[in-house]
């Protein structure tokens, strides 16, 4: 009888592991942005051929209204709008999305990220990356995002989730439009609807989440998963309060912290400094899906010795849910090598 209870109990025990593993989930974080530039469809396709099991989709809105998938408000970092329209930056100097139609998007050519510095040359944010400005990328619509990936589980067989996040939701009202209400009206015609859809929709604005979840959802009927950014822990302080993530929990289903707020910037490798915050937020009946995970030269923390480390540090020692990358294979190879 005894015998058996630890046999039962090492059967339960390997089941709940496995379950707890097969939840561990890979979001590539702007496509497989650490080998093709961000938020191009081709990068989008690497990650998905890569098992990633979410792609991410940063969406801001143009001038007539059309949904794209871009990082930043602005088109600076990752196009070449500077060049093809010289005259357009507002008087900050910078060139806003929202100033142009898709029309004129559509002439643009996407690049690996760079800045520009003080002597006017352009220099390429992460110098080990794709080379900027060669071969040939475009701005994809949300669209034209959504029906890669559908067009891919349906010639593949598998079901890979879409990740879209609305970018600067108060700065699109107050240039008069609202595009919570369009990405959602968006994804209800795409099919995600509920809960049980592959999608999560994020945003760090959490004024904006609850407008999301109390007035949009209700209104056209959609219930789908909603994850509540967090980056500067200035931003709202009562989420590190000890019931913080509770209230978190009542309109999100998720947080996406920064992961330095998941283990502490000075940790060592003796001394790993896990913060509450995934802890609560499971108790609250949460997911926790940190960002961004990198292998680029200084991008992995100092209490880790490699990306690997760092990520059995994070999926298994402070056991988050999933997480952001822009190198999909390697978390991916990963999760697999602890299955
Ligand atoms: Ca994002």
């Amino acid at each position: 009888m005894r015998l058996f209870n630890v046999a039962a109990v090492m059967l339960l025990t390997t089941l709940v592991a496995s379950e707890s593993m097969a939840q561990k989930i890979v979001i590539a974080h702007r496509g497989a942005s650490g080998y093709l530039p961000e938020h191009t469809l081709e990068a989008k396709a690497m990650a998905y051929a890569m098992g990633a099991d979410y792609i991410e989709q940063d969406v801001v809105m143009t001038a007539d209204d059309q949904l794209i998938v871009l990082h930043d408000i602005t088109l600076d970092r990752t196009t070449n709008v500077d060049e093809v329209f010289p005259n357009r930056a507002r008087d900050d100097g910078r060139y806003y999305a929202i100033d142009f139609t898709l029309e004129e998007i559509r002439q643009l050519k996407a690049t690996e990220g760079y800045r520009v510095l003080s002597n006017g040359e352009k220099e390429q944010g992460f110098a080990g990356r794709f080379p900027m400005g060669t071969s040939s990328f475009s701005v994809p619509t949300l669209q034209e995002e959504i029906e890669l990936i559908q067009g891919l589980n349906k010639s593949t067989g598998r079901n890979i989730g879409i990740y879209p996040e609305i970018k600067g939701p108060a700065f699109h009202l107050e240039e008069g439009k609202d595009i919570s209400q369009a990405v959602v009206e968006m994804l209800k015609a795409y099919g995600y609807t509920t809960k049980q859809d592959r999608v999560f929709l994020q945003t760090f604005e959490y004024e904006e989440l609850v407008r999301i979840k109390q007035d949009i959802f209700p209104a056209l009927g959609v219930d789908i998963k909603l994850i509540m950014l967090i980056g500067d822990p200035e931003a709202y302080p009562w989420m590190f309060e000890a019931d913080g993530m509770e209230k978190v929990a009542e309109h999100a289903d998720g947080i996406g912290p920064s992961h330095f707020l998941v283990i502490e910037r000075s940790s060592t490798r003796d001394n790993l400094k896990i913060t509450p915050l995934v802890q609560r937020a499971h108790a609250a009946g949460m997911e926790v899906h940190p960002y961004t995970y990198r292998v680029d030269p200084g991008q992995v923390p100092a209490y880790a010795n490699s990306f690997e480390e760092m990520l059995q540090q994070h999926y298994f020692e402070a056991d988050v849910d999933g997480l952001f990358t822009d190198f999909p294979d390697r978390a991916v190879q990963f999760l697999n090598s602890r299955r």
